[in-house]
């Protein structure tokens, strides 16, 4: 009984072995090609359900190692973008630019995205399995488009393809999918008005647990620059909550360690699951498990333990595999603590 409960699992992305990739870098191009590459991720998998293992985290996830970047893993499958025309746009609200493909005639999925992932995945390890993709209104938001000329037209057509491949990937033993959506904490307006609707219609006949991550984004520069600038209460999930108490999601992922989020928020989520983010991915400084503790124990004053996942804020690609591994392991004794509290 006891064990069953506040089951830890992380927002996603591991950092990825020097080997595969320049460490700590966003977007970072691979360092092997053909075959070798193929291999290294898949080696790179299987480390990354190790060290999420023997850390003790009880939902676990392919670290998002066979991506370069957590949206490119899904569009670079789709028909209709147009990888030759690449632009700069300034994306989440001009926060920060990138170099983005261009949509040129109605999206379509090549076939199966990422199908053998998660069939490697799933025979690599017996914990509880999460899979993670990009949400439609964070796709919309990290591409120029030159055809649909509606975001959420747009967003529309990628949360149909995105449900047919959650659909696939849930007869394969996926455990828990879920939508990255960390553009929900820019444009409220747009989740009221189309993003809720395209996150129901990409969750639409799953069975599989399902979540949504809304975070504050990885920790480098131009995302603590934002913060800086949010106040000295961050409510942006005050607008969303709401709409996604109402929605079809099955849970969501926040961002409430070291962050200005008042964790009351949790409250409006009516009765959907909560993936506390209990460790910060903004700072090297790993956290002790009674921080950890400290932060799940606020969450339950809130919310019923049964519905409390602790987890990362967001992504930790950007980190050392070190201080990943560190962060980890005070994840997993950190719920240990509580567990053991509320079972004495
Ligand atoms: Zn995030």
């Amino acid at each position: 009984m006891a064990a069953a409960m506040l089951k830890t699992t992380i927002a996603g992305s591991l950092p990825k072995p020097a080997w595969l990739a320049a460490p700590q870098t966003l977007w970072a191009p691979w360092r092997l090609e053909g075959g070798a590459l193929e291999e290294g991720k898949r080696d790179a998998v299987v480390l990354a359900l190790r060290e999420q293992e023997e850390a003790g985290i009880d939902i676990v996830t392919d670290g998002e190692q066979t991506r370069r970047h957590f949206v490119w893993g899904f569009v670079e499958q789709v028909d209709g973008i147009d990888f030759s025309k690449m632009v700069t746009i300034g994306i989440r609200a001009g926060r920060y630019t990138a170099d983005v493909p261009t949509v040129v005639a109605p999206v379509r999925r090549r076939g199966p995205i990422h199908s053998e992932e998660v069939r490697f995945a799933r025979a690599h390890t017996t914990r509880l399995l999460k899979f993670t993709m990009p949400g439609p209104m964070t796709i919309v938001d990290t591409i120029h488009d030159a055809h649909y000329r509606s975001r959420a037209d747009l967003g529309m057509a990628f949360a149909r393809l995105l449900n047919e491949e959650a659909r696939e990937l849930e007869a394969l033993g996926v455990d828990m999918i879920q939508l990255d959506e960390p553009a929900f904490n820019v444009y409220m307006d747009e989740v009221r008005d189309w993003g809720i609707a395209a996150l129901d219609r990409a969750v639409e006949g799953l069975s599989c647990r399902t979540a949504v991550h809304i975070c504050y984004g990885y920790g480098i520069k131009a995302n603590t620059d934002w913060k800086q600038t949010l106040g000295g209460e961050w409510r942006q999930y005050e607008r969303t909550f709401p709409l996604l108490a109402a929605s079809r999601i099955g849970g969501v992922s926040l961002e409430c360690a070291a962050s200005h989020v008042p964790i009351s928020l949790i409250g409006l989520l009516g009765d959907k699951d909560i993936l506390l983010g209990a460790i910060d991915v903004a700072s090297d400084r790993v956290e002790t498990p009674a921080q950890v503790a400290a932060v799940i124990r606020e969450a339950m004053k809130h919310v019923h333990r049964d519905r409390i996942s602790p987890c990362t804020n967001c992504g930790m690609v950007p980190l050392s595999r070190e201080v990943a591994r560190g962060k980890l392991r005070a994840l997993a004794e950190g719920a240990a603590l509580v567990r053991r509290e509320l079972s004495g």
